[in-house]
């Protein structure tokens, strides 16, 4: 059986598939509202998509997840979806999910789950209307809820991801934990990672985890949890509830150590960290070569595997920022 390892010994089993760049919201940490979204030419077509998948699958990858800009945006996803749903009934997979914002989960859900989707991320920074509609410049909150109401009733696993986000939402986590609990739902709270200039200084979104997180422990009584993933997590328990807390904190608590994956753009480029700026190019050997050439390009990015992001966020300091947006390599 392939396996694809790295330079420093890390088992790469995980490829995250950035479908498409394009989205229906513009959440201000993410990308520049008017930002100009890739010509389709540039895109890989659903029938390449699915080429790598197997290629990748062949060196052994195990895991998938589908994320954007907005993968539920991209025509023609749940061809993706049904392949790699395939490729769990032959066994060759152990999961496929996505990263969703939400906002057309409630015509997709039950397609998920008809095809093998278990669980997926929903990402979710307020509860508030208009909070919700000022962070993502035009997102409507009760269709997002709907939503991932209709997920939950088709039986998917939901794990809510809010990034947490200076003078925004750091009053409302609490509340937010609140409804996650109420609904058996984990919940992620995310550092803002400087990637891409969104014309906006990071460092004044910027909330660092490492004092909000004494402060969340200490107030909610959480206790630390056993439960490791080989993500960036790291997970807080209720006493009395199930639902988790996970903590990804990427500039003040680094965790590339355990890192498991590799991240695929919509326009073929391989990133092996999403916190550094090299890629290897796949596209041009899909199109123009044969696959052992695809394969060699892989194994090369194994070798150029960076040990570890070097995001930086201080006052007055733009250096360190990854030259790409969010939507490019998704999360
Ligand atoms: N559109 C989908 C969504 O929002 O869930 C998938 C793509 S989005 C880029 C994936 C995740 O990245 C979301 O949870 C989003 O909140 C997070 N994200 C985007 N920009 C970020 C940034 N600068 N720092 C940290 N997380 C970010
Ligand atoms: Fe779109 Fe997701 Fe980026 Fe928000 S975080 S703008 S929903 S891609």
């Amino acid at each position: 059986m392939k396996m694809l390892t790295d330079n420093f010994k890390r088992k790469i089993d995980y490829l995250r598939i950035s479908v498409t760049d394009r989205c229906d919201l513009r959440c201000t940490y993410c990308m520049a509202e008017d930002v100009t979204f890739l010509p389709r030419q540039e895109v890989l077509s659903i029938e390449e998509i699915i080429k790598l998948t197997d290629i990748f699958n062949e060196l052994g990858v195990k895991k998938f997840r589908l994320t954007g800009g907005e993968p539920l945006v991209r025509k023609n996803i749940v061809s993706i979806i049904e392949h790699l749903n395939n490729l769990k009934n032959q066994g060759k997979i152990l999961e496929h999910t996505l990263t969703t914002n939400g906002t057309n989960l409630s015509r997709y859900a039950s397609i998920l789950r008809k095809n093998g989707v278990e669980r997926i991320n929903v990402s979710l920074d307020s509860l508030n209307a208009e909070s919700f509609k000022k962070i993502t410049k035009w997102g409507d909150l009760r269709k997002v809820i709907n939503g991932i109401e209709v997920a939950k009733q088709e039986g998917i696993k939901i794990k809510i991801n809010t990034v947490l986000t200076q003078n925004f939402n750091d009053k409302e986590i609490f509340d937010i934990l609140d409804w996650c609990k109420r609904n058996h739902f984990d919940i992620s709270l995310i550092e803002i990672m400087p990637i891409g200039d969104i014309g906006e200084k990071r460092f004044n979104q910027y909330l660092s985890m490492k004092k909000f997180e004494e402060d969340l422990v200490n107030k909610l009584n959480l206790i630390p949890s056993k439960y490791r993933t080989n993500g960036p997590s790291r997970y807080y328990e209720y006493s009395d509830h199930k639902s988790k807390i996970g903590i990804i904190s990427a500039i003040s608590h680094n965790f590339c150590d355990t890192c498991n994956r590799v991240r695929l753009t919509c326009t073929g480029k391989l990133y092996m960290c999403l916190g550094q700026n090299d890629f290897v190019d796949l596209k041009f050997a899909l199109r123009n070569q044969t696959k052992n050439d695809i394969i060699a390009l892989i194994e090369y990015a194994m070798l150029i595997k960076p040990k570890a992001h070097n995001f930086e966020i201080q006052k007055d300091n733009f250096e360190g920022y990854v030259n790409r947006y969010m939507n490019e390599t998704g999360g």
